[in-house]
């Protein structure tokens, strides 16, 4: 099994909020097995000297969508499978670049891609996999046009079915739930509320029922897993919620009732604010749909607001990007837009412990621990003083191990 010690670093911890410099730590296999905070490790095994940069864990991005390749939503709906999965895959590949060693994929990837990761034919970051998505017919999953005549899309007919389950009444939504648990989904992701990519759905539209939302969070129970649910309006969220759902994806127009709901209940808040920054600057360029340009100027401010009522009612808050096509290489300034909102040291445990324990994966991603996935960044600076290093496509990031393999900068 390989071994690796990593001496001379400034160990960011992010439970504590401290910097240890001169730490080290030893890599087995894909594992860490021993850290020694201010101390040093030796033994036969090939040293990096990390000659005092900050060492800390990879960044865990917990909303992507690896297979939306392009924004041009009627040229997406027409792409063949197996462009969508090379694209994918080159997405996948700098997302670990940047430093996100961990993505929660939710919704579109197919299990080929994660396969062929699994594999080794192509380099990325652990994929957790939620398949296709779960949609009523008219809501956020549904990109049908709407009838003879409807302009929002292109002439043709869209076909969704890659990206989407349209699935009514709660045995159709148990179904489907149980067909991407086959198909390995690692979690199911459900449409509770309407949003912006869709052109038939207004976005404070509450979509599916309780009984539906049951359906679908008893049969993830069942196999040991979760639902995570898009929703944007208070009424949606409480509903889901209420129903069993234990993440809430972007949730921008939380308000402090919906708030109290969450954090009673334990769920998580996955807030997703460079999306709507780069569809708005970059949108109309890329020839995204204008109803859904309009919709996102309708909760541009209000998503920064939310992850504050979040914050103040004690809802645990994870970390989350949710960009497109084009607008990729910007996923690295959601750290920026968050800490708005947060401390820098907050963003980052929300892209790293919070989103590990969202994850089920407590102790095993998001940390520098014995018995840890070996995901490491090392950092030319202080991220805590200038989260910038690991915002700008990753510029201040020298090295990214990814289970104990060097996937980005040398190891020597
Ligand atoms: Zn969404
Ligand atoms: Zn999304």
């Amino acid at each position: 099994m390989s071994e690796l010690i990593i001496q001379d670093a400034a160990l960011l911890d992010l439970e504590s909020g401290e910097i240890v410099a001169g730490s080290s730590v030893r890599v087995s296999g894909e594992r860490i097995v021993e850290v020694a905070p201010g101390g040093r490790i030796t033994g036969d095994a090939p040293v990096l000297d990390a000659a005092g940069r900050t060492l800390m864990p990879g960044l865990i991005d917990a909303h992507v969508h690896a297979a939306v390749t392009t924004l041009d939503m009627p040229v997406m709906a027409r792409r063949p499978a197996s462009r969508i999965g090379i694209e994918a895959a080159g997405l996948l590949e700098a997302m670990v670049r940047r430093g996100f060693t961990t993505v929660r994929d939710a919704g579109g990837l197919d299990r080929g891609v994660t396969d062929a990761l699994d594999a080794g034919l192509v380099t990325g970051p652990r994929v957790f996999r939620s398949g296709r998505v779960i949609s009523q017919t008219g809501g956020h999953g549904d990109f049908t046009e709407a009838g003879p005549g409807d302009p929002r899309l292109c002439a043709c007919h869209i076909h969704s079915d890659w990206f989407a389950h349209v699935a009514d009444g709660a045995d159709a939504v148990r179904r489907a739930v149980r067909e991407e648990l086959k198909n390995g989904a690692h979690q199911i992701k459900i449409m509770a509320s309407g949003g912006i990519s869709s052109p038939t759905d207004p976005i404070d539209m509450v979509q599916y029922t309780h009984d539906e939302i049951r359906a679908a969070t008893s049969e993830a129970a069942a196999r040991g897993t979760y639902v995570l649910a898009h929703a944007f309006a208070p009424q949606a969220i409480v509903r889901a919620v209420t129903a069993g759902v234990k993440s809430i994806e972007h949730g921008f127009l939380l308000d402090a009732a919906s708030a109290r709901v969450m954090a009673e209940h334990g769920s998580f808040l996955v807030p997703t604010l460079v999306v709507l920054e780069q569809l708005a600057e970059f949108g109309r360029r890329c020839n995204y749909p204008a109803e859904s340009l309009d919709k996102v100027h309708a909760v541009l401010t209000a998503g920064t607001n939310a992850v504050q009522v979040a914050l103040d009612a004690g809802v645990r808050v994870g970390f989350g990007t949710d960009l497109l096509g084009e607008t990729h290489p910007a996923q690295g300034r959601e750290l920026l837009l968050r800490a708005r909102v947060q401390s820098p040291l907050d963003v980052l445990r929300s892209a790293t412990t919070v989103n590990a324990d969202l994850l089920g994966r407590s102790g095993e991603l998001g940390t520098v621990a014995p018995g840890a996935f070996a995901d490491l960044l090392l950092v030319s600076g202080n991220p805590l003083e200038d989260l910038s290093l690991l915002a700008d496509s990753g510029a201040g990031i020298d090295l990214v191990v990814r289970g104990g393999k060097a996937v980005h900068g040398e190891l020597s």
